[in-house]
């Protein structure tokens, strides 16, 4: 590093990569500086939504590698939601998975997963994050540009709210900002490459809508899941949420749409495969209107594989890869990224890790999209149903414990090679 404000990391975007991402170089930093957009509200007032995060309004999975990675990195997290009323339960035991229409067999993994709504998540990664004493947030301030002499040396900020243009000087920039990051741009204005992208497309509709719910109607579970299978075009997940509450996403592709109207959201919910989504839907008490969101295409850009980066500058979260939002892995993969940031901020010793932590998810999901489960995978899914090993090696893996390659272990191929699954 050779600027003199080598000892500051600014990070563009204070959602949860970026906060993450603060809490990470907290311990390699003097001061770091989190630059965000919107003016970010007391974490208290979760039912305020915020412009800068659309997709706060629908359902939100964290998934147990991604909440132990914000633990790590902000001890106390899982106790501040737990504490303003969000749910944690297992994986696998409390949570009830409907592939192929029919639902895994239940049993505890140990691996627990959170369910509260997408702006307290959010607003504890915040808020711990903000009481670091070297942590501080300039919120309200627009990011236009980085500063570039031999390396990147800082970041253009713009304050929305009079007061003008200036630079944040900074040993590193960590670029946070999202899918409309302008990274890219920045790079070809130093006259540098951009990295190539990788996009797949699924005109993915979101329609989530709240409810007021009794403990009962969830049958003790926290969430539940009807994934689309192989000829399917629609999908739902249910999580309850703290104050009694229950998120209802409602999901289609290639142009399935789901109404906001109740009663269209209603015959959506019941032309499901299964009958969880419509039971729910029919006997708890709407809360407000629906609420939708498109999603044409994912996207991964690829810095990895860039000759030149510039010095200072890294890019994370959902600037350099934003998964398809169905299989709950965005805010537990920028968690991974961000943790990474303590092992190295050199940018092709990070961009080589962070692509490492990516391959997976990003192989699980486009696979799933692109090809639909192989032939063994939705075997092991159909003999999942009655065996609880088996379930559960599924679902580490969907949790992003394991990595795919666990599914080709010998035992699993015995399991599945004999006559009739063993009933566990
Ligand atoms: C519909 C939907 C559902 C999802 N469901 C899940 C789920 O179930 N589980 C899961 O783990 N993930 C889910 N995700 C993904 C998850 O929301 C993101 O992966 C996660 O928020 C991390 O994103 P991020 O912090 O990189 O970017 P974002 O959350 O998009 O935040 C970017 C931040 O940067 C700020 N910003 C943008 N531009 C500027 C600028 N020029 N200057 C200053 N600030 C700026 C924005 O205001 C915002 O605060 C979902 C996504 C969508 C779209």
């Amino acid at each position: 590093m050779s600027n003199h404000h080598s000892d500051r990391a600014v990070v563009l975007g204070g959602s949860v990569a970026g906060m993450l991402a603060a809490a990470a170089l907290a311990q390699r930093y003097g001061s770091v500086t989190v630059v965000e957009r919107d003016v970010l509200p007391p974490t208290s007032r979760t039912s305020e939504h915020r412009r800068g995060v659309p997709q706060e309004r629908h359902v939100h999975g964290l998934l147990p590698q991604g909440r132990q990675i914000v633990e790590e990195l902000l001890p106390g997290f899982t106790e501040r939601v737990l504490t303003a009323g969000g749910h944690q339960g297992d994986v696998l035991g409390d949570t009830r998975w409907y592939l192929n229409g029919l639902p895994l067999r239940q049993a505890h993994t140990g691996l627990a997963a959170l369910s509260a709504s997408r702006p307290l998540i959010e607003g504890s990664i915040r808020d711990l994050a903000l009481a670091l004493p070297n942590v501080t947030l300039l919120d309200g301030h627009d990011v236009v540009g980085v500063r570039a002499d031999s390396g990147v040396t800082g970041a253009r900020v713009t304050s929305l709210h009079g007061g003008g243009s200036r630079v944040l000087p900074a040993g590193l920039v960590v670029d946070a900002t999202g899918r409309g990051s302008r990274a890219p741009h920045w790079l070809a204005d130093l006259g540098l490459p951009g990295p190539a992208e990788e996009a797949v497309r699924i005109d993915l509709a979101y329609t989530s809508r709240l409810f007021d719910v009794p403990d009962e109607l969830f049958d003790g579970d926290i969430v539940v899941v009807t994934a689309r299978f192989p000829g399917q075009h629609r999908s739902s997940v249910m999580q309850r949420l703290e104050g009694g509450r229950a998120l209802v996403t409602l999901a289609g592709v290639h142009g399935e749409r789901a109404p906001a109207d109740l009663a269209g959201f209603t015959a959506y919910a019941e032309s499901l495969p299964v009958s969880a989504t419509a039971d729910v839907v029919r006997a708890a008490t709407p809360a407000g209107d629906a609420v939708s969101f498109r999603y044409p295409t994912y996207v991964r850009r690829r810095y990895e594989q860039l000759a030149t980066v510039p010095d200072g500058l890294l890019v994370l979260g959902d600037a350099a890869c934003a998964f398809n939002p169905v299989y709950g892995q965005g805010m537990s993969v920028a968690a991974m990224c961000a943790g990474a940031l303590r092992t190295s901020v050199e940018p092709a010793a990070f961009f080589a890790a962070q692509a490492a932590l990516l391959d997976a998810p990003w192989t699980l999901a486009v696979r799933a999209d692109v090809e639909g489960p192989s032939e063994p995978v939705r075997r092991l899914q159909l003999a999942a149903v009655h065996d609880a090993e088996l379930a559960e090696a599924f679902i580490r893996v969907t949790a992003l414990v394991d990595p795919p390659s666990a599914l080709s272990a010998p035992w699993i191929a015995q399991r599945l090679s004999a006559p009739s699954p063993a009933a566990a």
